[in-house]
């Protein structure tokens, strides 16, 4: 049976990214081949619509470009997406870098400039605070090292 991961819709080309695009990688992809994929987008579980603003964490807030507080929104998608996660037993989850819920270890800075900060998204640290380990695209092969058994 196929270890079950959680992974970010958007980098499956689900078009459910805030422009209303996707960040397709066809690595990420291809790990269906070794993993059952389970994809979640957690900005749309919080009921956001897309195309929406750009958001980021600025401070213990989740802020749109707008200037709308969408911090509620953001962690009731964590909330949901912990929850499906914890429903399939997933281990581990592959997740968009620098998303200001995905993002694993990275995230912009809260000021729309472009800047990288060390952090995580809201979604990212629910999982980890949950005992879910979480990698972001350019780690697949780590996650595979770590996660992928023939038996
Ligand atoms: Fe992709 Fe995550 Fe943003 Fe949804 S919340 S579009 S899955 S990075």
């Amino acid at each position: 049976m196929k270890t079950k991961i959680i992974v970010s819709a958007c980098l499956l080309g689900e078009n459910c990214k805030y422009s209303g695009g996707n960040n397709y990688n066809a690595d990420v992809a291809a790990l269906a081949d070794k993993f059952e994929l389970i994809p979640v987008c957690p900005e749309v579980f919080g009921g956001l619509d897309t195309p929406r603003p750009p958001s980021e964490i600025v401070g213990d807030r989740v802020i749109a470009k707008t200037g709308a507080d969408v911090t509620f929104q953001y962690h009731d998608g964590a909330e949901k997406t912990l929850y499906i996660a914890r429903e399939n037993n997933c281990p581990v989850a592959l997740l968009k870098e620098r998303s200001p819920s995905c993002g694993c270890g990275k995230i912009y800075d809260g000021t729309f400039s472009g800047n990288i900060i060390d952090g995580n998204g809201i979604t990212a640290q629910l999982l980890l605070d949950n005992d879910i380990a979480v990698f972001g695209e350019s780690k697949i092969d780590k996650l595979i090292d770590l996660y992928y058994f023939i038996d």
